[in-house]
């Protein structure tokens, strides 16, 4: 199949590239000259522009910041954007972490194209869109799900249709409130075990196989020197960045506001990655949370 992937960054590019590796005629675009550099450089054919990306394509995948960039590449301001440019039966997908309102605006318009269109955001980390095995939690038309699953299993071991449009997204924000929630309270144990004199790597081996185990935990640990080839063992560089956590925390309160529900950990842990990110550490991976609590330098 002819793909076009639109986002080359952290996640989209190892995802791109496991298409192109499958047998995928791919091309990819970014508006980063050194993200289309990098990814050129893994074997991926790029295109600086997204005309050049994006013709010929039977399939659409985008993996980009939030919903802001996601409206204006599919719909843009004038109501011209990419939607209204594919020929009618374009499978389109987008795997952005993205308000659900988003999600479902952009596929009532893909819907009047005549686009079949899935929100498909990810969970998994980079370490998950490189090896293959994300989880893909899809919102659309089943017949929709059911041609894209084959495509998405060269991406994911996981791949749940959650229900109609937009149902991908609400899934996404509360497994990220979640996570958000668990990856502080882990930085607050760790902190605590070390300022008690533990080492933070037989304390993790504990906890991992005691009832405090957890992703955050056993999968992503934020204290540096507790686990090899994560985020926090490599000065906090690559992996999830804190403001993308910030922005699924605000969605997951937009969407708490709207539906009158009780987020006190959600509200919490938003306010805790936003002082963090005021800090001066939005790019940091989101695990660097834990220099909040204990902050770096301290013995
Ligand atoms: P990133 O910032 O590394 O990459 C986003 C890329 O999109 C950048 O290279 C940027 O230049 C590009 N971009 C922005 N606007 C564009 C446009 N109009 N056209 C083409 N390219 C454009 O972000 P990421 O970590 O890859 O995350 C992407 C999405 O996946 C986010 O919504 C994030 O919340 C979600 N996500 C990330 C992770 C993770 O671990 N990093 C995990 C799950 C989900």
């Amino acid at each position: 199949m002819k793909v076009a992937f639109i986002g080359l960054g952290n996640m989209g590019a190892p995802m791109a590239l496991n298409l192109r590796k499958a047998g995928h005629e791919v091309t990819g675009h970014d508006v980063s000259e050194s993200a289309r550099t990098r990814t050129e450089a893994d074997g991926l054919v790029v295109s600086a522009s997204l005309e050049g990306a994006v013709a010929n394509a039977q399939i659409v995948m985008s993996m980009l910041p939030a919903s802001e960039h996601v409206e204006s590449l599919y719909l843009s301001e004038s109501g011209a954007g990419l939607l209204a440019n594919l020929s009618p039966g374009t499978l389109v997908i987008d795997s952005s972490t993205i308000a659900a309102a988003s999600a479902r605006k952009v596929a009532e318009a893909a819907l009047r194209a005549r686009i079949p269109f899935l929100d498909a955001p990810v969970s998994g980390g980079v370490r998950g869109a490189q090896a293959g095995t994300l989880t893909f939690m899809v919102g659309g038309e089943r017949s929709t799900f059911e041609r894209a699953e084959p495509l998405l299993g060269l991406m994911g071991k996981n791949i749940f249709h959650a229900g109609a449009a937009g149902a991908g997204q609400a899934t996404k924000i509360c497994n990220n409130m979640l996570l958000g929630i668990l990856m502080i309270g882990t930085a607050e144990a760790l902190s605590l075990g070390v300022a008690n004199g533990l080492d933070p790597k037989v304390l993790s081996q504990i906890m991992s196989r005691s009832s405090g185990g957890n992703w955050a935990l056993d999968k992503y640990n934020p204290m540096p020197g507790a686990m090899d080839d994560v985020p926090s063992s490599r000065g906090y560089t690559g992996g999830f960045g804190t403001d993308l956590m910030l922005k699924d925390l605000g969605l997951a309160i937009e969407s708490a506001v709207a539906t009158r529900s009780a987020t006190p950990l959600g509200s919490l842990a938003r306010s805790l990655f936003a002082a963090h990110s005021l800090a001066g550490n939005g790019t940091l991976d989101f695990s660097s949370v834990i220099q909040l609590i204990r902050p770096p330098g301290l013995t």
